[in-house]
């Protein structure tokens, strides 16, 4: 089963910082769909781009959603169910997701990512 991860900028700013979604990555759990990072060296990408896939459509493979709140917990060193502010709502979103391609964890996503850690 796939989970598809999401954060708001409840309250004015983003909750997960570069390190975090490194972190995630190097973990090898967590990743993001080929469709996103295909056709050009990611490394090349905008960096806004890369960012904005490893906040809204990081993805996991897991066997429950109870494993992947878990893995997700413990790395990111958060609480899923984070109420945030009262206007903006809940920070964090993650629900079981159907992909359209392949699930990518590479050395270039990896690198790409640790060349933009201070986000
Ligand atoms: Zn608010």
């Amino acid at each position: 089963m796939f989970f598809r991860f999401s954060e708001s900028n409840s309250g004015g700013s983003w909750w997960l910082s570069g390190d975090v979604y490194l972190a995630l990555l190097q973990t090898g759990d967590w990743g993001l769909e080929a469709s996103n990072v295909a056709g050009s060296d990611v490394l090349r990408r905008e960096m806004q781009d890369l960012k904005h896939y490893l906040r809204h459509e990081l993805v996991g493979q897991f066997d429950s959603i109870h494993a992947a709140r878990a893995s997700f917990e413990s790395i990111a060193n958060v609480n899923l169910d984070e109420p945030g502010c009262e206007c903006c709502g809940r920070p964090f979103r993650i629900t079981e997701t159907y992909m359209d391609s392949a699930f990518v964890n590479d050395a270039a996503l990896r690198a790409a990512c640790e060349a933009i850690t201070s986000w």
